[in-house]
């Protein structure tokens, strides 16, 4: 597995078009509405009649936030009334408790992930609520092998508040940053001091959280490669155990609160690709290492350690290190990913709110995997998380031959083999550090259903690189 990158600018921009991110196989856009609250029951039975129990994972989104970023792709609910919360909280609640009685007693949580949104929205004694509510409903895997996670948005809690999260079971934190520079706040509507920040960064550690992340964005209205660099030295030096460094997606036409962003002050496409080199180096130097895409952590860092001994796994969260496992999404638009489909709450609150008064699930899409989606899924986790592809070991595990099964996609990996983004021979198929930042378009090769409907607009996916 190449353990370097490579920065190619000519290639970066030949191949910098829309495309999916693959935190799951198929991708979202193609979750079917004939799927309901019926088949996610099968869906999740499925799981329980696994012979060995099969490991959960429970994502819960809670999407409000108090004033809109304008980058912001996200699905939120931009309120102040804090009464939204409690109201939000006893639905939820209700969730936890109808999918908890789909499950076996036998399978145990390992993860629970909160994202938004703003999950901070919540007080937090009202998240402690959720924790106890998630653990006198489903059977929680030992406390030493459990993870609970948190995305903080650190505009909305202090330093007090974060100690009081840990002390009731959150042991990983997330941080929106995205960038320091107070021209460029101001233009995203996100206005966050730094001092603020890295004081929470500073209790974080202190409080032993086992895992602390940054996400950072590129491409925002007036960086620039140099103020940028201020941003990414203070987080440098605060040293989470993880980055993540976003590439701004300008999708004016599909969220309306970027249509507040002024293009003619997003950088210049240079301009942008700079910024990013920059930051590449900037990392690299600091001794951070690229685990895929846009992640990279410290090497003493679990995803760095998963990424060396090969157990790296991508799904809806990104990359993760604590292996598969079902995920449950509970809370308006989340979703549920098993080995055996997929399913996604409606992405409405009033109908969310509905049916869970009426004591009913709110899926409102979703899809069976099939034998095909299963062995296409596979080698684009193996090209996303390992850079490689064992042949062999796919033709054993299939029961197909690589060379006639992906006829087409081997003519396609050629003229990418051309390019120098990978290396191709009888028995692997591997990316090279050029081919590193443009793993998308490498996986994109195996991705049927992209094909299926027609080229990748811009309105559906955001720019590979
Ligand atoms: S970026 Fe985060 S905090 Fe800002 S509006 Fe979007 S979800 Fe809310």
């Amino acid at each position: 597995m190449p353990s370097t990158i490579e920065f190619k600018q000519t290639l970066l921009q030949r191949y910098d078009q829309p495309g999916p991110r693959y935190t799951s196989y198929p991708t979202a856009p193609h979750l079917r509405e004939d799927f309901g609250a019926t088949e996610y029951a099968a869906l999740v039975q499925r799981g329980n009649d696994d012979p060995v129990p099969r490991p959960l994972s429970l994502y819960l989104h809670i999407p409000f936030c108090t004033s809109p970023c304008f980058y912001c792709g996200c699905h939120r609910v931009i309120t102040r009334d804090r009464t939204r919360g409690e109201d939000y909280l006893v639905r939820l609640l209700r969730e936890v408790s109808l999918q908890a009685e789909l499950v076996d007693a036998d399978r145990t949580v390992r993860q629970i992930h909160l994202g938004g949104g703003t999950p901070t929205f919540l007080t937090p004694a009202q998240l402690d609520r959720l924790l106890e509510g998630i653990a006198s409903n489903f059977r929680l895997a030992p406390a030493t092998q459990r993870e609970v996670a948190i995305e903080i948005d650190p505009r909305s809690i202090d330093t007090d508040d974060l100690a009081r999260l840990r002390s009731g079971g959150f042991n990983r934190v997330s941080f929106g940053v995205q960038d320091f520079d107070p021209q460029v706040q101001q233009a995203i509507n996100r206005v966050q001091p730094a001092a603020q920040t890295l004081s929470l960064i500073a209790c974080a550690r202190r409080e032993q959280f086992h895992s602390i992340n940054v996400d950072l964005i590129y491409g925002l209205p007036r960086q620039t490669p140099a103020r940028f660099e201020h941003t990414l030295d203070a987080i440098i030096d605060a040293a989470p155990g993880r980055i993540a460094l976003y590439g701004y997606a300008h999708l004016p036409q599909r969220f309306k609160a970027q249509r507040q962003i002024r293009a003619d002050e997003l950088p210049a496409a240079e301009q942008r690709l700079e910024i990013f080199q920059r930051a590449l180096q900037r990392l690299a130097d600091a001794g951070y290492e690229h685990i895929g895409m846009d992640h990279f952590a410290r090497p003493e860092d679990e995803l760095a350690r998963a990424r060396r001994n090969g157990t790296l796994i991508r799904n809806f969260q990104g990359y993760a290190a604590g292996g598969h496992a079902d995920i449950l999404g509970l809370g308006v638009t989340a979703i549920s990913q098993t080995s055996d489909g997929l399913a996604q709450n409606t992405r409405s609150l009033s109908e969310w709110n509905h049916q869970l008064d009426r004591g009913e699930l709110a899926v409102a899409r979703g899809l069976w995997l099939s034998p095909e989606d299963r062995l296409r899924g596979e080698l684009i986790q193996s090209i996303m998380c390992h850079q490689l592809i064992h042949i062999d070991a796919v033709e054993r595990r299939h029961g197909i031959h690589f060379s006639v099964h992906f006829q087409r996609e081997l003519q396609r990996l050629h003229r990418l083999q051309d390019d120098g983004l990978v290396l191709i021979d009888r028995r692997r198929i591997e990316v090279t550090p050029a081919g590193q930042l443009l793993l998308r378009v490498v996986a994109s090769v195996f991705d049927a259903w992209l094909t299926r409907s027609g080229p990748a607009t811009p309105i559906t996916h955001s720019r590979m690189v």
